[in-house]
């Protein structure tokens, strides 16, 4: 271990990989405004138990992934792993239950203690949304019309799958469960060390396993469908009947699944096969039951999250940075001036690297490497003068322009 080391699973955002985080951050934000969400931050620590109560004792997450640890007052804190406990907390805590419907956006950072790999960090960034008090199948549609939009913007929709499945009520879970821990038990010796841990606490959560002999248990297993109520199959139909109404393609897979309680009805991920093992880039469901089961007022939600670097690596296209003009003094006498005019010209919501130090050359070589537009060079010459030298860098055109006049021919390297 060396100090000098970023730790494990987190990495920096330079300048480039800044530009790429905000554009997809700003396309998520942007594509969740036009459907109603409004954007909201809550802290990035939390009570260990609003994670715990929320995310359920089984969750790999709460049993493997979690950043907790005791302040200095002795409360136990935890990095948040995700982004709904947070917000559901928040709407407890606010007293928000008279202002239903919510739709709220947010981006930022989670923790999660993982095994790092492409695609798999343990600082990452998620953008995502929660509608909460809407409880019919249009909010499940439109949470997903926007996950779509988001992706469409993003250039990547066309090289994704939506995947969709229903987890039912309240009544269609338990028939569920009950066959499903039936079929399992008979061949428990065949489950994996953690398969048969979920059997008794989480039997759902099997049929997300990875182990392959899991696997194979779950190729055979009873189907969800087989077990659905008739206003589960009318909430899911309908759902569904919402998504061909807008053109959006999704493919059936009755494997998918949130193994949590307080799941329920509809649940999707957008996968995309160029990123290899870790090709979730969003995913999300219906969880009625959460809010309830942290305290609060029962209030309906449905969101999804969506992670940030994933979806980075999609992009075909970083934009480049904003392209400045370069304010180049000649000359000791310069200085000051040059300082000045650099001021005047931000202030005015211009772009604005002015050279430090070095030769004319040295600094012209500075602003091509910023990709400047211009180069206002001030000299001894053109201060008496009261003129700047203006060099577009593109045309390498060059014309001396009274200082007066400066803001103004500016105007169209904004
Ligand atoms: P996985 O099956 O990949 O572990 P998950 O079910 O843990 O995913 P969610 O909690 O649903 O993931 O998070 C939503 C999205 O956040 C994922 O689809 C993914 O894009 C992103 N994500 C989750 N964990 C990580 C991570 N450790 N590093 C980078 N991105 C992540
Ligand atoms: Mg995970």
């Amino acid at each position: 271990m060396s100090d000098l080391q970023p730790v494990r699973g987190t990495h920096d955002l330079l300048p480039e990989e800044m530009r790429r985080y905000r554009q997809v951050a700003e396309t998520a934000r942007l594509a969740a405004e036009c459907y109603g969400f409004l954007e909201v931050a809550t802290p990035i620590f939390e009570f260990a138990d609003v994670f715990k109560r929320t995310l359920g004792d089984t969750s790999d997450i709460v049993t493997k992934e979690m950043y907790t640890f005791t302040d200095r007052g002795g409360e136990t804190i935890t990095l948040r792993p995700e982004g709904t406990a947070g917000v559901a907390r928040a709407f407890i805590s606010g007293g928000l239950s008279q202002h239903l419907p919510l739709k709220f956006f947010y981006a930022g950072p989670m923790f999660r203690y993982e095994r790092p790999q492409k695609g798999r960090l343990r600082q990452f960034h998620q953008t995502g949304i929660e509608l909460l008090g809407v409880k019919e199948p249009q909010g499940d549609i439109e949470v997903i019309a926007t996950g779509v939009e988001f992706l469409r913007r993003l250039g990547a929709w066309d090289r994704c799958v939506l995947e969709l499945n229903t987890l039912g009520d309240t009544e269609s879970r338990q028939n569920y469960r009950r066959v499903l821990v039936e079929y399992f038990s008979a061949h428990r010796d065949r489950l994996s060390k953690d398969s048969q841990e979920r059997l008794e606490r989480n039997p759902l959560r099997i049929l997300d396993s990875k182990d392959e002999g899991d696997q194979r248990l779950v190729g055979d297993a009873p189907v969800y469908s087989d077990y659905l109520n008739e206003a589960s199959r009318d909430f899911f139909a309908a759902v569904r009947a919402g998504l061909d109404a807008l053109g959006i393609a999704y493919k059936l897979n009755p494997r998918l699944v949130r193994g949590l309680d307080y799941y329920c009805h509809t649940c999707f991920e957008i996968t995309c096969d160029e990123l290899g093992a870790q090709k979730t880039v969003l995913a999300g469901g219906r969880y009625d039951g959460l809010i309830g089961q942290m305290g609060g007022p029962e209030t309906a939600g449905v969101g999804w999250a969506s992670g940030i670097e994933r979806c980075g690596l999609l992009l075909k296209e970083v934009s480049a940075a904003r392209r400045p003009i370069a304010v180049v003094p000649a000359g000791e006498a310069a200085q000051l001036p040059a300082l000045q005019l650099a001021e005047r010209l931000r202030r005015l919501g211009l772009a604005v690297d002015l050279g430090y130090s070095g030769n004319m050359g040295k600094r012209l070589k500075r602003a091509n490497k910023l990709a400047a537009r211009a180069a206002v060079i001030l000299g001894e010459d053109e201060l008496a003068k009261g003129v700047a030298t203006l060099r577009d860098l593109d045309s390498g055109e060059q014309r001396e322009v009274p200082l007066d006049a400066l803001p103004g021919t500016l105007e169209i390297y904004r």
